[in-house]
């Protein structure tokens, strides 16, 4: 018998993202305009039908499943970064990844729609989504309803500032932008948008005076330097 406290739901399609580390994804969609994903539906979910008058849309939102945040003991209260990841607040009151049911939603821009074999893609920008998301559901934004701009948001009221102005090894710049040819993509955009922000466990920033980071963006290894409040580009090259 459903008593209706559990429920199945099956993938409508997948995640394929610029990032492929839970590290430097940016906090909240719109943060990074250059992070791009394609939410490659199902061959059962690839049918025009499916999607008709989705073009008219110019954001969506996604619900997904944070596949790499599902664990057991579910804490009530988790430490937002915002905070420095020093105070606690209830599950409820924060987005974070790590909840009871690892449900994400995120507003992203829907570039273009593309049919790839069996598939439709979806290209989507200004993501946080991790590679392999799983997607449950994909429902237009509604600006009447969904943007309230006077709303009281206690400490996500404002949009985190950018603090730094990313500097690159000349070596890096290079490999960029060969990079950039190679996927039809202004990857040192990104790069600049994304390091801009302190992606950093918030530990770091008060421990670490000088220290090398990397991850990985596309096939790719990026890595860099922060030495005070100074951050340079070192290397940009393809994964072997
Ligand atoms: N906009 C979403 C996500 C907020 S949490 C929401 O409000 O529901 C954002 C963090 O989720 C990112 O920093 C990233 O590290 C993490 N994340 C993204 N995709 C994930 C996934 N598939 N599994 C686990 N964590 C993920």
């Amino acid at each position: 018998m459903n008593d209706f406290s559990t429920f199945e739901f099956s993938t409508i399609g997948h995640i394929h993202s610029c990032f492929k580390q839970k590290f430097t994804i940016p906090r909240q969609p719109g943060l990074v305009p250059e992070a791009r994903a394609k939410l490659v539906l199902l061959t059962e979910y690839s049918q025009d039908e499916t999607l008709r008058g989705i073009e008219n849309f110019s954001h969506l939102w996604i619900l997904f499943v944070f596949h790499q945040s599902i664990r057991k003991n579910k804490k009530t209260t988790v430490r937002p970064p915002r905070l420095g990841g020093k105070e606690k607040r209830g599950v409820f009151a924060t987005r974070s990844n790590f909840r009871p049911n690892p449900i994400g939603q995120s507003v992203v821009l829907l570039e273009d729609i593309e049919r790839v074999g069996k598939h439709i893609i979806l290209h989507l920008k200004g993501i946080d989504f991790l590679d392999q998301t799983p997607v449950l559901d994909i429902k237009p934004y509604i600006p009447y309803a969904d943007s309230i701009p006077q709303a009281k948001a206690d400490f996500a009221s404002t949009a985190p500032q950018p603090i730094y102005s990313v500097e690159y090894m000349p070596m890096a710049q290079a490999q960029i932008s060969a990079a950039s040819q190679a996927l039809g993509q202004n990857l040192l955009l990104l790069i600049d948008q994304l390091l801009s922000y302190d992606a950093r466990p918030a530990f770091y920033a008060e421990t670490v005076e000088k220290s090398i980071f990397y991850t990985q963006l596309y096939d790719y290894d990026l890595s860099w330097q922060i030495d005070g409040g100074k951050l340079t580009v070192l290397s940009f090259s393809i994964r072997l």
